[in-house]
């Protein structure tokens, strides 16, 4: 998916002064279409395009658009009220994913409006990050309506983050990672505040999209697999979808600044997302092992566990860290249900149609 040699040809020599000293470069016509450093507020030129893995993910992302009422959640209410169609556990595990994204994807939302736009001036990422931010406001609104049809007490899952401990120390050590990029003092002005921007970076999307949403995902799509709670589990299936693309968008976007700022990547640096990526994982094995303490549907915690690591090794990898883990994929089911999903069932004629009115002549 990524354009690589696209964003290799723009690595300016300088591109330490590139990054920083944009808004005056860009006075000469040079070097304002850098990820960083371009005026904040000034209109976006985005033709020509520099980034063009950016203008892909956006039209990824716009054929894959769905919305939450598309699927029954009929078959759901049905099993969740009758009296034994699941297992306490079982209920448990949907409780607990519920009340970890019911708010996790309004802090991605807070994340990427109020500080990554804020920074990453590059007008084709910015129009990705509208469109990422659009798809975080769909998966607001995707657990409002599983709340709503399963009738779920509000105040129950929506303070599951301060509730529930495994939650809540999720949520906060993202908040943790990020909460200096909020500071409305913060300037990306030289090549430690890049560090501490591309640190956040790695927060929101490598930690959050890409650890933290994964074991539930495993979780709730095992489910789907059993064929329990179907509508639920064919809602997290879009989440993942969308998520996939996110989180590849937020590789690319990580891997760009540091090409075009490579003093960054000092091995100090490289030990300090290394470690705190290792932490996100002890964390996410905690939530599995509360979320599903006996295990069912043939997961064990420490299956999850397994899977997690081995998710954190293709995450370290992606940015160019040395993975730590070397646990084999118990899962390899996952991977199919990311792809197979790009073609699948009903919404397919939909996306169609968009392409077909996309490409009607004039
Ligand atoms: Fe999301
Ligand atoms: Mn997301």
């Amino acid at each position: 998916m990524s354009d690589k040699k696209t964003a290799s040809e723009n690595i300016n020599t300088d591109a330490f002064v590139g990054a920083t000293m944009g808004a005056q470069k860009s006075q000469t016509g040079k070097k304002e279409k850098n990820v960083l450093g371009s005026s904040q507020t000034d209109p976006n030129k985005i033709l020509p395009i520099t980034y063009k893995w950016a203008r892909e993910y956006y039209k990824q992302g716009v054929s894959n658009n769905w919305s939450p009422e598309e699927v029954s959640m009929q078959r759901d209410i049905e099993l969740w009220k009758s009296k034994d169609g699941l297992t306490e556990d079982e209920r448990r595990m949907v409780l607990w994913n519920l009340g970890f994204f019911s708010t996790a994807e309004s802090l991605t939302a807070n994340n990427i409006v109020l500080t990554i736009y804020k920074h990453v001036t590059n007008p084709e990422c910015r129009q990705y990050l509208l469109r990422q931010a659009f798809e975080e406001a769909i998966h607001t609104d995707t657990f409002i309506y599983c709340c709503d049809s399963l009738s779920l007490n509000p105040d129950e899952i929506y303070n599951m983050y301060l509730t529930i401990p495994s939650i809540e120390d999720k949520d906060r050590f993202v908040v943790n990672i990020t909460q200096s990029l909020m500071d409305p003092n913060f300037r990306i002005t030289d090549e430690k505040s890049i560090q501490k921007f591309v640190n956040d970076l790695v927060g929101y999307y490598i930690v959050m999209e890409g650890i933290f949403f994964y074991a539930g995902f495993a979780m709730m799509l095992s489910m789907l697999r059993n064929n329990k709670m179907v509508g639920v589990g064919e809602q997290f299936q879009y989440i993942l979808r969308d998520e996939s693309v996110h989180l590849a968008f937020g590789v690319d976007l990580i891997n760009t600044i540091k090409e075009e700022n490579p003093g960054i990547w000092t091995p100090e640096f490289q030990k300090e997302l290394t470690e705190t990526i290792q932490k996100a994982v002890e964390f996410e094995k905690k939530y599995a092992e509360d979320s599903i303490p006996r295990g069912i549907l043939g997961l064990r915690p420490d299956v999850v566990s397994q899977y997690v690591e081995h998710i954190a090794d293709r995450r370290l990898e992606s940015i160019g860290l040395k993975p730590q883990y070397n646990a084999k994929n118990p899962f390899p089911w996952m991977s199919e249900v990311i792809d197979l999903s790009k073609e699948k069932n009903f919404f397919e004629s939909r996306v169609t149609e968009y392409q077909q009115g996309g490409s009607l002549g004039w």
